[in-house]
């Protein structure tokens, strides 16, 4: 019951952003750019995509995060030549979820992919690794729930059908863009720090340790005082936490807290609107709530299954991706005990 449940945790991520855009966005999503500083874009709303950064230089253009599908790679290299002829010299992971990592393909030969060293494991066990079941047993078992669900809403005619009906569409094109993948590694790797010089900018790629997963690393534009913090940073949101991937509550409200202290004035974050240095701390805050709370129902001899019925976070109402809850208590108990 207990690998049940780590699987379940592990693959929940992947599966939830993948249900929530084919469900909330019937249609597909605008990706939308904004100046972040003076040459430094962010991309949003990429459907299945974690939110993307990119500089421009006269040397050429460094990209932070690939997009969630292939297609989502072109999309950026489109907004990219939007705003400069020169071509993409650098293309750095912040880790290897797939929201950042899949869209590598619809990027043009002759890219460098730069990722922090860890990033190799996790791409080829947690991501190349699960593909194969993906492709052969969990799709097609959710292809059929969905179309029995379809088909009862029908029976009942349901106007709900219509829209279940949209959403299976787009589920289905994910799923025949997602066989595509190549699950390519970076061709650069780094352990702890690397400094890049780019049409004279300088960007420092800082390994901060295990945190989100033991692949993260941030991309920090000093000359421009802003920040990419990958998935370290889910902005007023409820995070991912992935123990599989080697996530680490502890050090990772220390490296916000690190983070915080930086000389900084604009954050891009992983997931949610462009934040200010200030934003970095509502996480920080919220992962020490998290492992405090679930450290005293621990003692008190609270089960798992009890433990996520008490926690409810009220503090956080304000939160996205609520739905997150669950998983983020089932890690750090997973954390705090060793079970
Ligand atoms: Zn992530």
């Amino acid at each position: 019951m207990k690998t049940k449940n780590m699987i379940g945790t592990a693959v929940l991520f992947f599966t939830f952003l993948f249900l929530f855009h084919t469900t909330v966005f019937a249609q597909e999503a605008k990706p939308k750019v904004t100046e972040v500083a003076n040459n430094l874009y962010m991309i949003t709303k990429l459907d299945y995509s974690g939110n993307v950064g990119f500089l421009v230089t006269e040397e050429g253009v460094l990209v932070v995060d690939s997009g969630g599908l292939p297609s989502m790679g072109k999309v950026i290299v489109e907004k990219v030549k939007e705003k400069t002829g020169k071509p993409i010299k650098y293309l750095v992971l912040t880790h290897y979820h797939g929201d950042h990592t899949y869209g590598i393909d619809g990027f043009p030969e002759g890219v460098t992919i730069i990722g922090q060293r860890n990033i190799v494991k996790n791409i080829k066990e947690l991501n190349a690794g699960r593909s194969k079941d993906y492709i052969e047993k969990s799709f097609p078992g959710q292809i059929k729930k969905w179309q029995e669900k379809i088909k009862e809403l029908k029976d009942k005619n349901d106007p709900e059908a219509d829209k279940e009906e949209e959403a299976l569409k787009r589920r289905l094109q994910y799923i025949k863009e997602y066989k595509t993948i190549k699950f390519n590694v970076p061709d650069v790797l780094f352990d702890q720090k690397k400094t890049l010089k780019l049409g004279g900018e300088t960007i420092e790629l800082i390994y901060p340790g295990n945190a989100h997963t033991r692949c993260n690393c941030m991309v920090y534009f000093s000359r421009l005082k802003s920040i990419h913090m990958g998935d370290l940073l889910f902005h007023n949101s409820f995070p991912y936490v992935d123990p599989k991937a080697g996530s680490n509550t502890r050090n990772w409200i220390d490296t916000l807290k690190k983070a915080a202290g930086m000389n900084i004035e604009t954050v891009i974050p992983g997931h949610g609107e462009l934040a200010s240095k200030k934003g970095l701390l509502p996480l920080a805050r919220y992962l020490e709530d998290l492992r405090k709370q679930v450290k005293a129902a621990i003692k008190k001899g609270l089960t798992l299954e009890k433990i996520k019925e008490t926690i409810t976070f009220p503090a956080y109402k304000d939160f996205k991706l609520p739905e997150l809850r669950v998983n983020n208590i089932d890690a750090v108990y997973h954390e705090l005990t060793g079970k």
